[in-house]
């Protein structure tokens, strides 16, 4: 008889697939008020590894990190009307504490745009004090209708990024610079991820922003995501909060700014493009546990050893897990990892011990072999590297092979209905057919020039709309 599978296949039912990997896997559990969400431990490793790698590479752009209260005055909302009408179905309001009404309710943050150029307003006061660029890793909350784990939570974490600069141009190439070198760089790198970068059309674009970035991805069900966002927010803050500087000609003038942010999202993201039917596949350089070293018997001389591999792998800098948990069968164990996507396993038994060799298991191309236990040192930081690329691959296979272009609108609702993106170009879209690909649930994910770059203006010639379901 056929083992039962662990999660449900993929082919069945993706979205059922996602939550038994959710779970099976031990990244979050569904937390008491609706649309909250748990991070378990093994979850909240891979968002570390996340914020370690962006933290990195947002201070590397001269942005430093500021910590703002999560409380926001409601009245500061009603200072930018675009912004207000965006967010104000989605607001958590405190309207009591201590027991006690509250003169005036606040907003919990669902971004942070508002308190920061609060403080803004302060700080800026000359062309010497541009351009300012302060990022926060903070949680917030939007009041979700449809949450689901990771992707759409009521609470999530994320790390937003808000600068003030003197000119237009250098707001909006800073705007485009975190798009391509920290979001984009980082997702391909190091979460071996495919995506296409583009600019979201007028109806899509963040409220108050006047042009919004975005990195968009494939999942392994042909929907997509949106990863990450980097708005330019022309001076509409800064007309709100009065945050003006005086300029070098002795002027007094309004800041141009950007806000950006990427969130546990990204989680999902990741299960959602690399896990398989046995779980989830992390990316060698994003992994907690690049290899795990399991002892398939609790006999001293097999515990001796696999925690001698552990030290020499550590010592050769792999990120390294010693499973010496024996009293848990063996297979219950390796089952665990695999749902759990460490790249590599290392098996060692009584019999390996004897022969020098151990068994190398690979989560990311599958199979397993016998090594020699002196050559693992040797044989690994290659392998890693080959798993790495391997993932990257496959996931822009997907995207290419699943993308097509189409030029009405009902060839792009059958494209995408059958689990794909569909490219039209814009002049043959516009927005009016952007509604009525919305009435049958797809919609515009990002707009991207003729060459392939990310366009100056909704309207500009040649602008082709990438089309999708998505999550
Ligand atoms: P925004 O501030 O609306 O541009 O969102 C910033 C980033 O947060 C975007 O990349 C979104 O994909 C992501 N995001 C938006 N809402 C949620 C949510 N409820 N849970 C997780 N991530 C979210």
């Amino acid at each position: 008889m056929a083992k039962a599978p662990v999660l449900t296949p993929r082919a069945d039912d993706f979205p059922r697939w996602y939550q038994d990997l959710v779970n099976k896997a031990e990244l979050a559990d569904n937390g008491p008020v609706r649309g909250t969400m748990v991070i378990r431990p093994y979850g909240y490793g891979l968002w570390e590894r996340m914020q370690a790698e962006m933290d990195a590479r947002i201070k590397a752009t001269g942005t430093q990190n500021a910590y703002f209260p999560l409380l926001i005055p409601q009245s500061y909302f009603a200072r930018e009307a675009d912004h207000v009408e965006g967010f104000a179905p989605e607001l958590a309001v405190v309207t009591h504490g201590g027991g006690k009404e509250l003169e005036e309710p606040a907003v919990v943050r669902p971004t942070s745009e508002m308190i920061i150029n609060d403080y803004f307003s302060k700080w800026v006061q000359s062309y010497r004090d541009l351009p300012l660029k302060i990022n926060q890793w903070a949680n917030v909350v939007r009041w979700e209708l449809r949450p689901r784990l990771f992707l759409r939570t009521t609470e999530f974490l994320w790390q937003e990024g808000h600068t003030a600069h003197a000119s237009y141009e250098e707001a909006r190439d800073f705007a485009a610079h975190i798009q391509r070198d920290v979001y984009g760089e980082f997702i391909e790198n190091v979460l071996a991820m495919d995506f296409v970068a583009g600019r979201k059309t007028v109806k899509e674009r963040f409220a108050g922003a006047i042009n919004t970035l975005t990195l968009e991805s494939m999942m392994g069900d042909g929907k997509a995501l949106q990863m990450v966002t980097s708005h330019e927010l022309g001076q509409n803050f800064a007309k709100a909060f009065n945050t003006r500087y005086l300029s070098r000609e002795g002027k007094q003038e309004l800041v141009w700014q950007t806000s950006w942010g990427s969130t546990t999202r990204m989680i999902g993201a990741l299960v959602m493009t690399h896990g398989d039917d046995n779980g989830l596949r992390v990316p060698p350089r994003l992994a907690q546990i690049q290899v795990v070293v399991l002892a398939v018997k609790g006999d001293e001389p097999v515990l001796a050893k696999v925690r001698e591999i552990g030290d020499r792998l550590t010592a050769a800098g792999v990120r390294v897990h010693v499973d010496d948990r024996t009293e848990t069968p063996f297979g219950r164990r390796a089952v665990d990892w695999e749902l759990k996507g460490v790249p590599v396993r290392i098996e060692v038994g009584p019999r390996d011990l004897e022969n020098g060799t151990a068994m190398l298991a690979r989560r990311i191309p599958g199979g397993k072999e016998p090594v020699a236990i002196d050559s693992l040192v040797r044989l690994l930081p290659a392998i890693l590297e080959e798993d790495q690329a391997l993932l990257l691959a496959q996931s822009r296979e997907r995207r290419q092979a699943r993308t097509s272009d189409v030029s009405t609108i009902e060839e792009a609702v059958e494209a995408t209905g059958a689990g794909g993106w569909a490219r039209i170009p814009w002049a043959d879209l516009g927005e009016e057919g952007e509604a009525r690909l919305a009435e049958h649930a797809v919609t515009v994910r990002c707009l991207v020039a003729s060459d392939g770059s990310v366009p100056d203006s909704q309207d500009a010639p040649g602008n082709v709309a990438v089309v999708a379901r998505a999550y």
